[in-house]
């Protein structure tokens, strides 16, 4: 396959999907875009019904279905969005959402009301708009470039952003939100890591991904390009029903990203995006499964927990805790006291 296929009738014609689901799916494609690269479609193995990267792609009928307490903007963006495309919630650090558009378009993914071809990039004037507000704001030391997915535009505009950043005093980091190099490996060549790497800016990557399966040869290697060229890694994974809920199939991901240079920060709970119910688990569940891989895996390989506080009330770490009165928990579940008498 060297096209992505961008609406169920591509995808039942690459046998995908049945041809008896397609009037069902194109009403969910009607609401929720569509897209799965050339290098995802490979990895799908259509005769499993359980498969996890299908489960991420593929649209599905349980989209259609409403659950209690999902919202369009499940994690209150818009009460923090000063000028167009900036959200800033946290002093240090603001979001530049400077493109709607994404390689591939996730069945779970928490900003699927505004995400989508066609919703395109911010016009010269409202990024004009965006760079003033951070060269206004002193208190912005790290600029998140996200979207969409910041990683489709071209090395050409990704060196011109860049630049514009370098030029404000007060920004000193910048960090890019992606699936890209999983995605779409080969659209991270050398000319696009070099447009990424900036004079007086550290500049680091963070990596969407959620199966081991997702790091494919190609998507190592379009890793170690960024990270040779001097941009650090860091990984984020939502947690989802279906695709990486076992202690195992965590275990495997968070070694694969160490494994390609990758270090692993954030397991976000799933949040309540509208039609995914189907993919989400409880805190409970997902404090279990950390709790899961703190005995078994390298403190390297381990992420956060978090939770994004539904209404715009920020992210924090959902544990687990190993604190309790007078004792402590060891990674095996047995109390112990402390301080020790
Ligand atoms: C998630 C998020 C960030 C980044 O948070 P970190 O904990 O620094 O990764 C920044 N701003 C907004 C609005 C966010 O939602
Ligand atoms: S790449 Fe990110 S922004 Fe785009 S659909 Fe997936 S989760 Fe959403």
């Amino acid at each position: 396959m060297t096209r992505p296929l961008r609406n169920p009738a591509a995808l039942v014609t690459a046998g995908l999907l049945p041809p008896e689901r397609l009037a069902g799916l194109e009403r969910v494609a009607a609401q929720y875009a569509v897209a799965i690269t050339p290098a995802m479609a490979d990895l799908i193995d259509a005769t499993d019904e359980a498969d996890p990267i299908a489960r991420q792609f593929l649209p599905s009928e349980a989209e259609l279905v409403a659950s209690p307490g999902e919202s369009a903007d499940p994690i209150g963006d818009d009460t923090h969005s000063p000028v167009e495309g900036i959200i800033h919630r946290y002093p240090d650090r603001c979001l530049l959402k400077i493109t709607h558009t994404c390689a591939v378009y996730c069945r779970f993914c928490f900003r699927r009301e505004t995400v989508g071809p066609g919703k395109g990039t911010l016009t010269p004037e409202a990024l004009d708009a965006a760079f003033a507000y951070i060269a206004a704001t002193p208190a912005i030391w790290e600029v998140i470039v996200t979207g969409g997915d910041p990683l489709v535009l071209s090395p050409r505009r990704l060196r011109s952003l860049m630049d514009r950043l370098a030029a404000i005093d007060h920004v000193k980091v910048v960090r890019f939100h992606t699936r890209v190099p999983a995605v779409e490996p080969e659209r991270v060549t050398l000319e696009l890591a070099a447009a990424l790497r900036t004079e007086g800016l550290a500049v680091y990557v963070a990596l969407h991904a959620n199966h081991a399966r997702e790091l494919t040869l190609e998507a190592r290697a379009a890793c170690a390009r960024l990270v040779d060229a001097g941009v650090p890694m860091i990984s984020q994974t939502v947690l989802l029903a279906g695709v990486n809920d076992t202690p195992e199939v965590l275990a495997e991901l968070m070694r694969a990203f160490v494994e390609t240079r990758i270090k692993p920060y954030y397991l976000h709970h799933g949040d309540y995006a509208p039609g995914t119910g189907h993919l989400r688990k409880s805190l409970g569940e997902g404090r279990d499964l950390m709790k899961a891989l703190r005995g078994n895996l390298s403190g390297l390989a381990q992420p956060t927990y978090v939770l994004d506080i539904p209404g715009g009330h920020g992210k924090v770490p959902v544990g687990p805790d190993y604190v309790g009165d007078e004792q402590v928990e060891d990674p095996w579940g047995q109390a112990h006291t402390y301080p020790p008498r």
